[in-house]
């Protein structure tokens, strides 16, 4: 048996995929919905496996408040902005996971660690990643 616990996070977050042949190569928002999910390996006597209020200020500090109202471009892209967050890598909903699993993963809990990141850019366009 395993225990899974997902908290759930949502942010607003510009992006732009430079170079992509689409509406993506403008500069455009969504309403990102996260679903951070961690397996529990250890069940506490207080009868929890991971506090969801300490994983959700996880996940916040490390995540959210990073990427909330910011706007995300590759290294390099040209345009100056407050809130310019520059990553590495180009903005997708994919790349998104793999560098917030790489965030989250050292910040993990004792006795819990990230089972799965979905992260949904709109309705219907969602991605997840399992570890
Ligand atoms: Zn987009």
């Amino acid at each position: 048996m395993k225990m899974l616990l997902t908290k759930k996070f949502a942010f607003e977050m510009a992006h732009a995929l430079p170079g992509y042949e689409g509406k993506c190569a403008n500069l455009h928002g969504h309403s990102y919905h996260l679903d951070v999910t961690v397996e529990g390996t250890v069940m506490h006597a207080d009868g929890m496996t991971v506090d969801f209020h300490r994983l959700k200020e996880l996940v916040e500090h490390t995540v959210v408040e990073r990427f909330d109202h910011a706007l995300v471009l590759p290294r390099g892209a040209g345009i100056e902005a407050p809130n310019l967050v520059e990553v590495d890598f180009q903005p997708t909903t994919e790349n998104l996971l793999l560098h917030f699993a790489r965030l989250l993963e050292p910040v993990m809990p004792e006795g819990a660690r990230l089972y799965s990141l979905r992260l949904a850019e709109t309705d219907t366009s969602v991605a997840e990643l399992v570890m």
